[in-house]
């Protein structure tokens, strides 16, 4: 089998199981991040591209692929991991292309593509009801039935990881998906539907239509005969999906990123978390809704501390994907306006670090320096909101109380992790953090395809990743049986 979407199917959507030019005939260009070249003409689908979308979906579930049994659907998936793990280099490649992710940090993208492949397929058919003790002469049970035709949203920062975790568990639990991947990266999202077909997924259980938020997204999260919409991505569009889909009443997960904190305590090992430290931070460069952009130290080794991650950022290396460099471009031009005018807001900072930028790097790829700031007061705006940039900030505590206060007191709450050995700290913060996931001792930016993921607050609702997303991904039914 051949897997080129660069030549594949330029400019066109994926529908029913065929690959066509949408109906309004334009295209858009995607961007290589890491010199400003234009990689290839990708179909700028609209409502019209949706709606026959969605009618192949529900003409899917009428067919084949709604009659698989559970153990079917999942050899599907089965084979499709194996499929993405063949075609490794290749999809990461793609990736490291239109992303401008590192080529090491793409091959653990597919790795995890992989891997959720091979999580839902085994979790297909384990996705049981209950049976419900009740009165006298009844029989009550619970059936875990498919929602239908679900959407999915998907940002630029992780296709490949969010695809698999989003469409992944939908058609394990036999729903058929339109995806909309987005404008500024969606090879992968092509090269994925393309395997899946290998894989033998019936047409129409898979349909993707790239093309513009405002045309294609809007009009699948308002779309009337779509049952449950995923979105990953912005506040901002994240109310606005929110708001389509309730004209619809249907079901949303939204995963909207964060402002997430790693609180290092005076007890830690600190040689243990330091990599982890910055890591979470400018994985991605910085593009990453988990990442760890707020450090918050107890003030005993504050010092040692801020050196000790000054010291890492001094040893950054930055440049194009391809070359696997620690830190990549931005995704756009965009983005690193958006990233700079934080660093403005940040003048008045102490910068603890830097790195360095090489003077050959390509001249319009979208490069900004990883900075470390220090210091940093826990009100400040870059302290507040996400910046989506190779950007973290250092901000010292005095006690437990305070770094509660502080972690939990922006409107996010995605994920946090706490370094002590101090035990029944572990616990009480554990618990008093505000945040989908907590990590002890380690930070997991994103990843942990078995670990129920999302937020609370601005960082959205629902739950994607493990077992949790089977069941956002399914409608419960009760059976009350009166048999005397
Ligand atoms: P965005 O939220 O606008 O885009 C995400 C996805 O939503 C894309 O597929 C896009 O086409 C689609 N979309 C855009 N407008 C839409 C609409 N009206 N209806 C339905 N879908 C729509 O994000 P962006 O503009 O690419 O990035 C802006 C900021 O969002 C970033 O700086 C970052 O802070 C944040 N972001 C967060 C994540 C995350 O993982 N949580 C991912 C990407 C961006």
């Amino acid at each position: 089998m051949t897997l080129r979407p660069l030549d594949l199917a330029p400019g066109h959507c994926l529908i029913g199981g065929r690959w066509g030019p949408p109906e309004a005939g334009e295209t858009l260009d995607l961007i290589n991040p890491s010199d400003g070249s234009t990689l290839c003409a990708v179909a700028a689908g609209t409502a019209a591209d949706i709606d026959r979308a969605v009618a192949a979906a529900e003409a899917a579930l009428e067919g084949p692929w709604g009659r698989a049994t559970a153990a079917e659907r999942g050899r599907v998936l089965a084979r499709c991991g194996a499929l993405v793990l063949e075609h490794a280099d290749h999809l990461a490649e793609l990736e490291a292309l239109d992303v401008g992710k590192p080529l090491t940090q793409a091959r653990a993208d597919v790795t995890a593509l992989a891997r959720y492949m091979e999580f839902y397929a085994g979790a297909a058919d384990k996705v049981h009801g209950a049976t419900i003790p009740y009165l006298d002469g009844y029989t009550v049970y619970t059936l875990r039935e498919r929602q239908g035709v679900t959407g999915h949203i998907v940002p630029w920062n992780y296709p490949m990881q969010i695809i698999g975790r989003s469409v992944g568990a939908a058609l394990a639990m036999g729903n058929a998906c339109v995806l909309k991947p987005a404008e500024e990266a969606c090879l992968t999202a092509l090269a994925f539907a393309e395997l899946m077909r290998s894989a033998g997924l019936p047409d129409g259980a898979l349909n993707v239509v790239p093309g513009r938020g405002a045309d294609a997204g809007a009009a699948l999260s308002g779309h009337g005969r779509v049952q449950h919409i995923s979105f990953t991505g912005s506040v901002a569009t994240g109310r606005l999906v929110q708001q389509a889909a309730a004209q619809n009443v249907v079901p949303v997960t939204l995963e909207l990123g964060g402002k997430s904190p790693q609180l290092v305590f005076d007890d830690a090992d600190i040689d243990a978390a330091l990599p982890f430290l910055v890591n979470a931070g400018i994985q991605n460069a910085g593009q990453t809704c988990s990442a760890a952009s707020r450090i918050l130290v107890q003030r005993g080794v504050y010092d040692r501390v801020v050196s000790a991650m000054a010291a890492r950022y001094a040893a950054l290396t930055v440049g194009p994907a391809l070359s696997d460099p620690n830190v990549g471009p931005l995704i756009s031009q965009r983005q690193r306006g958006i990233v700079e005018g934080y660093l403005e807001k940040g003048a008045d900072l102490e910068v603890a670090a830097r790195a360095e930028m090489p003077g050959d790097l390509p001249e319009n790829g979208a490069w900004v320096a990883p900075t470390l700031f220090a210091g940093v007061p826990a009100g400040h705006v870059l302290a507040q909101e996400e910046i989506f940039g190779p950007v973290q900030v250092i901000i010292p505590f005095d006690d437990e109380a305070e770094a509660l206060s502080i972690a939990n007191d922006t409107g996010y709450g995605l994920v946090a992790s706490v370094w002590t050995r101090d035990g029944a700290r572990q616990m009480r913060l554990a618990r008093a953090l505000r945040a989908g996931q907590v990590f002890l001792n380690n930070y997991g930016a994103g990843g942990g395809v078995e670990l129920p993921f999302g937020g609370t607050g601005l960082s959205g609702h629902g739950r994607e990743k493990g077992f949790e997303a089977l069941f956002g991904f399914s409608s419960l039914k009760t059976v009350a049986a009166l048999h005397g």
